[in-house]
């Protein structure tokens, strides 16, 4: 394009990721130029939600991967009325000769309290963490909690980790750059309504047809008219994720 190269160098301050691009356009999919787009770059983004959360992983063997393959093909999730503790089990991958597989589980529950009377996600020991997912769970069917009680003995890394969000406004950016936010880097939402991917890639189609359709001299313009459509959509999308697992336990 007959255009002067747009050259950028954003996050040479990170001490592990040194890129450089060359270009007309950078698309930023993966939040590290956010944090030069905004106008106060100490602005605490994204937003914790006040949700805690253990995450596992695990091998199973082939009797056990048909037990989980019978309750659902990946991810499957079990969510029980009046209680504030759900479950989330994900099929990773199959190994090659379909004998074994790999699983991943998390468990989340309103943690707007920070930490229950007698135990706290932050400090717990990985073995207080498991014991705290088994024993919430305990009042599930047995067999939708096969996969937590597997993980004993396996050895493998049991955390306590932070959901967080991100709503961002349109006056929190810079303007009159050649950079489009798309995906989480834009409006990273907790998993539970099951649609930052496909945010992710409405951004991305909707970007590549504008780029496609308009001229590249008025381009500055219409990113921010992008970027304000998609923002007010990944918005309100960020916000309805917060309570989707309320909303559909409600439901169910
Ligand atoms: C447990 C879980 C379940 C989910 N389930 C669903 C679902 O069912 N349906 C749904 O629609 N969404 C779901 N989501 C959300 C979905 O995964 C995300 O919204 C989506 O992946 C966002 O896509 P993205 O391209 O914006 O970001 P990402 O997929 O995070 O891609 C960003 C990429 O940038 C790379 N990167 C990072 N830093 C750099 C760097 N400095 N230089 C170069 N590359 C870099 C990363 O490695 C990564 O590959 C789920 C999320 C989770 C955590």
């Amino acid at each position: 394009l007959p255009l002067p190269k747009l050259t950028v160098n954003p996050i040479c301050n990170s001490p592990t990721v040194r890129t450089s691009a060359v270009g007309e356009i950078l698309i930023d999919a993966h939040s590290q130029v956010r944090t030069h787009l905004l106008n106060d770059p100490h602005h605490k983004l994204p937003q914790v939600v006040p949700e805690g959360v253990i995450v596992s992983e695990i091998s199973v063997d082939k009797p056990a991967l048909d037990r989980q393959l019978a309750l659902g093909h990946s991810p499957y999730r079990y969510i029980c009325l009046g209680k504030d503790f759900h479950t989330f089990v994900g099929l990773q991958f199959v190994g090659p000769d379909a004998q074994s597989a790999r699983y991943y589980w998390f468990v989340i529950w309103d943690d707007s309290n920070q930490g229950k009377p007698d135990f706290c996600p932050k400090t717990a020991s990985k073995h207080q963490l498991y014991q705290f997912a088994l024993k919430e769970g305990a009042s599930f069917e047995p067999k939708l909690t096969e996969i937590m009680r597997l993980t004993n003995g396996d050895g493998v890394a049991i955390l306590s980790l932070g959901i967080h969000d991100l709503v961002l406004e349109f006056d929190q950016l810079s303007r009159g750059h050649r950079i489009a936010l798309v995906g989480d880097a834009a409006h990273s939402m907790t998993p539970f309504s099951r649609r930052g991917a496909c945010h992710a890639m409405i951004d991305a189609l909707k970007l590549g047809k504008a780029i496609g359709e308009r001229g590249p001299d008025d381009i500055v313009e219409d990113l921010e008219e992008d970027t304000q459509e998609m923002l007010k959509r990944g918005n309100e999308a960020v916000l309805k994720s917060r309570t989707a697992n309320e909303e559909r336990a409600a439901r169910e």
